[in-house]
């Protein structure tokens, strides 16, 4: 099986590591970067991307996830989590990991649709998916041709794709839906078997 890491310093962890468990991965809480070495993939949860991002930096996760990265090892960033993993970040606050070619605005949704959840058409997949979305960013600008959208609402991209890193808006782990993590698991499990 494969081994999976959700970054547990803020945010919406227990949900993730109960849906990996049940997709056959064994879910590993993260809170020291040593962790990292023993990881497949990564996942950076929704939560407070400032809050998180600061988190990051104190305990050496900004080089220690970049490296990982350029390891081409799969990381995953939900909601707070794509917001993390950004180039850019609308407004004047500087990018966190800035691994990806997006810009993103945060709390892109609105006042009145702070929380929502939507069927959300999703390349690749036969039916739509139930997306929940919290006070949730989406991609407001593409930075390369490197990323590819896999869903967008109104236009704008909610679930893309950059080489081994894949982001969406919403919080896939609050769906009894399971496709969207198993999307990130065969990534993972693909790189595992082409080594
Ligand atoms: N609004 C949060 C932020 O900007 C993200 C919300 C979430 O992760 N559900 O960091």
């Amino acid at each position: 099986g494969c081994r999976i890491g959700v970054l547990a310093l803020q945010g919406a962890v227990s949900e993730h590591m109960a849906q990996l468990a049940a997709l056959g991965a064994t879910a590993v809480a993260v809170k020291h970067v040593a962790q990292l070495e023993q990881l497949d993939g990564l996942i950076l949860p929704g939560g407070e991307s400032t809050t998180i991002g600061k988190l990051m930096r104190h305990y050496g996760f900004i080089e220690a996830i970049r490296q990982f990265a350029a390891e081409g090892k799969p990381l995953f960033g939900t909601c707070a989590g794509m917001i993390l993993l950004a180039k850019a970040i609308e407004g004047d606050e500087p990018a966190h990991l800035g691994l990806m070619d997006i810009q993103v605005r945060r709390n892109a949704f609105g006042r009145q649709k702070q929380s929502f959840q939507t069927a959300l058409y999703i390349n690749g997949l036969s039916t739509p998916f139930p997306a929940v979305f919290i006070r949730a960013p989406y991609i407001s600008k593409l930075l390369s041709d490197n990323v590819q959208i896999l869903a967008e609402i109104n236009g704008s991209p909610v679930l893309a794709r950059q080489d081994n890193l894949l982001v969406c808006a919403f919080h896939p782990e609050l769906s009894t839906d399971p496709r969207i993590t198993a999307l990130f698991l065969d990534g993972v499990r693909n790189r595992l078997e082409a080594q």
